[in-house]
């Protein structure tokens, strides 16, 4: 069982590991199939295991880029009904993680205890 805490806007939320897509909705009624969730009361994500590990880390990004939009109130990524524009939301992960892949700096996924910075490089 994962530990791992990441901070958004000074608020530890909890990062778990769900056996598989089916299981990653925090409410887990509708059985819908998500790589990944964020429930912003709980402050918990949720990313599926069943996927590549590079899909874990690039699903752990985006539901951190919902809470980066929701602490520091990025209005210009959230439409006139108040939801995150899944778009932008997308886009700003996969420009954050190409920043960091570059730098050798990988995410946690389900089976890398060792994220951080790759010293191997
Ligand atoms: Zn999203």
């Amino acid at each position: 069982m994962s530990k791992l805490s990441i901070k958004v806007g000074g608020i530890p939320y909890r990062v778990k590991w769900c056996k598989t897509m089916k299981h990653v909705e925090h409410e887990g009624q509708r059985m819908e199939s998500l790589f990944g969730q964020t429930h912003f009361a709980k402050h918990s994500i949720r990313v599926a295991k069943d996927t590549p590990p590079e899909r874990q880390q690039e699903t752990l990004m985006h539901e951190l880029v919902h809470c980066i939009v929701l602490h520091y109130q990025i209005n210009e990524m959230v439409d006139e009904n108040g939801v995150h524009i899944e778009r932008a939301v997308d886009l700003m992960a996969t420009g954050i993680m190409e920043v960091l892949t570059s730098l050798g700096i990988s995410l946690p996924d389900n089976n890398n205890e060792f994220y951080g910075i790759n010293k191997e490089k």
